[in-house]
């Protein structure tokens, strides 16, 4: 299966009426066209990278590629090159990309924003993702609340990935004594990375 690779699409064609075909001596016969190649990814064209073309003569269809142009029509396909634009649907995997890396932004800066807000104010059961030692994840579960503190449990278990995090953050790995943590250091904790995320 191919999932990327180059394809062509014609820009502009133009006839020549004052060029004799140096094939057959027909004049008025040959067009000129100029297209661009462009890479895609996965079947969406991601952008164009090279300008080309060829003329073409409709009475004994010879075709010459622009090395092999008389200088007569290299001339005009020079010009005709330099003012075709390629389309704006070539880019169109770049515009995708751009878009779904800016949504991927906003949802991260929202996601922090609702967990900053739920450290500003911890509640009885909610449970936060750590990062510990040597880049394992695990989790605090939040068992009471006093004044100016919050009481937790740490997971017994760990994992290797943040998504991991949900799958042990289950009661039976919760077993050991709880300890204390201030209420004013929780934020700090988000902003340092030792907390990673909230889970209420
Ligand atoms: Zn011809």
């Amino acid at each position: 299966m191919l999932i990327y690779g180059q394809k062509s699409t014609q820009l502009t064609t133009k006839a020549l009426d004052d060029i004799t075909c140096e094939s057959c001596g027909a004049t008025g016969t040959t067009d000129l066209t100029i297209y661009t190649l462009y890479f895609h990814l996965f079947w969406i064209p991601t952008f164009p990278f090279s300008k080309s073309g060829y003329s073409h003569c409709r009475n004994c269809q010879l075709t010459l590629e622009k090395g092999d142009m008389p200088l007569s029509i290299e001339t005009t396909y020079e010009e005709l090159k330099k003012e075709s634009k390629s389309p704006l649907w070539s880019f169109a995997g770049i515009l995708v990309f751009t878009a779904l890396a800016a949504l991927v932004f906003v949802m991260a800066e929202r996601s922090k924003e609702t967990d900053m807000k739920y450290l500003a104010n911890p509640k009885k059961c909610d449970a936060y993702g750590i990062k510990t030692e040597n880049n394992f994840y695990s989790s605090l579960w939040v068992t009471d609340i006093s004044q100016d503190s919050i009481y937790v449990i740490q997971n017994s278990s760990r994992t290797e990935n943040k998504s991991g995090i949900s799958m042990i953050h289950r009661k039976e790995n919760y077993n050991s004594e709880p300890y204390s943590i201030a209420k004013a250091s929780l934020q700090e904790l988000y902003e340092t990375g030792v907390i990673i995320s909230v889970i209420r």
